[in-house]
């Protein structure tokens, strides 16, 4: 039976931006033509098990075909070969230790992309390389949030990334709204104010394997045009986490054209409700801002790209990744340090294990996802026009793996790939069901390819994201490769299928 879904609604899942749109001007699409189809086995070595069974509720409900002995033997071979093994966090506390954080345009992001190629020339990895793309490189400066009225108390804060900087001290009084909504509402009362955005994230829903994000991140992305509007002076916005232990939590905004650009900083929790109290008892609350942010231009950095080469059909390819570049506060372990070793590792392991596939799966650890998306950008217009017949990116953390999403709405396609949920057992990841793909993939998605997430575990995610508590130590090495190996799983079946 096909379950029901243990959908992650898109944006819910969406773990720094959203989804961009496809860029003009971009070569053929790789599209449905390199799909393999999914409705029926063509009579090799699918066989008739490969027809979808039907649940008797004609076409609405297909049912996916139980795994094969092929895809068992690999299953196994995988799932005991991560097994005792650390080396994906030893790699990734290596980075998160030698490096540091991997901001675009920082030295450390382009000294961590040479290492990782460095090391993956030493795995056996196919043509390890950097693939180069231009990146914009925003710098925060020094920056400050103090209140001077009612007394005198510093807030922490951290400067959304691609901000202005204040040019100078800002001095005004605070204005609060319980969403970014409200500020259009309030209108001309907002002017020449500071307006903070108290706006609350849902806590993480158990039962649906969701979190508020995808409702709460607005008021980061748009919360600065919306006060620009109404002719504020600047934004706080309450850092978007359910739980907090006074850690400000960064990420992009995005300016609206045609609208002034004003400075805009994440508060944490504990201050955002601390000015709200004050404010709602009656006090003024005044503050002085400083922010030296600033965006310096375009600066060359790298997607890194190296492959397991295809026997059969190399030309063919399953695209595996993660986003290398990460925020400037913490290590980006979480975010997305331990995607890009899932990916990294995957192919490392299918190697090990000479598990060559009759496709190519290509490992791609993309630059710039968190203020640009330049990576996936130009990816896909250097590569799109090559036949992907799927790509998984793993962006969600390294929780306790409990599976992969489908970004798909065809009954066949989520049929089939949940059907191999019990392949996935020995790594806890058997949960396979429709979902979304990821932001770095998504002009291939766009583009028909099949596009999968990788999706452990979630819940205490965004406690960490974006902050700088998102470090090495938040990782765990077991969770860290068996999610790796789930993915190796996942991209050795796509790319062997017939
Ligand atoms: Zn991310």
């Amino acid at each position: 039976m096909l379950r029901p879904c243990l959908v992650l609604a898109a944006a819910a899942l969406c773990l720094s931006c959203k989804a961009p749109p496809v860029p003009e001007a971009v070569p053929p699409a790789a599209d449905a033509k390199y799909s393999i189809p999914f409705e029926s086995g063509g009579g090799d070595d699918f066989g008739d098990d490969d027809e979808l069974a039907s649940d008797g509720d004609g076409f609405d409900n297909p049912v996916g075909a139980p795994p094969t002995a092929w895809m068992e033997q690999a299953a196994a071979k995988i799932t005991a070969h991560a097994k005792g093994k650390n080396r994906a966090w030893d790699r990734l506390a290596y980075i998160a230790d030698h490096f540091g954080h991997r901001l675009s345009g920082s030295q450390s992001l382009e000294d961590t992309i040479d290492w990782i190629v460095g090391e993956m020339n030493k795995d056996g990895l196919a043509n390890p390389r950097r693939e180069k793309v231009m990146v914009p490189k925003w710098v925060r400066g020094t920056e400050r949030l103090t209140i001077v009225a009612p007394g005198r108390r510093d807030v922490p804060m951290l400067g959304l990334g691609m901000s202005v900087g204040t040019k100078g001290t800002l001095r005004a009084e605070i204005a609060v709204v319980d969403h970014v909504d409200d500020i259009a509402k309030r209108g001309k009362e907002l002017a020449g104010k500071i307006v903070l955005i108290n706006q609350e994230m849902p806590p993480y829903d158990h039962e649906r394997r969701s979190s508020g994000y995808g409702e709460a991140v607005g008021a980061r992305t748009r919360g600065a045009s919306e006060a620009a509007k109404v002719g504020a002076k600047a934004v706080l916005v309450r850092s978007v986490t359910a739980h907090s232990l006074s850690t400000p939590h960064t990420g992009a905004l995005s300016y609206e054209e045609g609208t002034p650009k004003i400075p805009a900083a994440a508060v944490t929790v504990e201050g955002a409700e601390y000015i709200a109290r004050r404010v709602a008892g009656g006090d003024v609350v005044r503050v002085e801002l400083t922010m030296g942010a600033k965006l310096m231009g375009d600066v060359p950095s790298a997607n890194v790209v190296a492959e397991l080469t295809g026997r059969e059909k190399p030309e063919e390819i399953v695209v595996i990744g993660g986003h290398i570049d990460s925020w400037d506060v913490g290590d980006g372990s979480t975010d997305d340090g331990a995607g890009c070793l899932m990916a990294w590792e995957a192919a490392v392991m299918l190697h090990e294990l000479g598990l060559v596939p009759r496709r190519t799966i290509r490992v791609v650890l993309f630059t710039n996802e968190e203020n640009g998306l330049r990576g996936g950008k130009a990816y896909f217009e250097a590569h799109g026009a090559e036949p992907h017949v799927a790509a998984i990116e793993a962006d969600s953390g390294s929780g306790p793996p409990q599976g992969l999403g489908i970004a798909s709405e065809d009954p066949n396609v989520i049929a089939t790939l949940s059907a191999w949920g019990p392949l996935f057992e020995g790594l806890g990841a058997s949960d396979i069901g429709k979902g979304w793909g990821g932001a770095d993939i998504s002009p291939l998605t766009e583009r028909g390819v099949l596009s999968l997430s990788m999706r452990p575990d979630g819940s205490h995610y965004f406690d960490l994201h974006h902050s700088p508590a998102d470090t090495i130590d938040k990782v765990d090495p077991t969770d860290l490769q068996n999610n790796a190996a789930a993915m190796a799983l996942m991209a050795y079946l796509l790319a062997e299928r017939p």
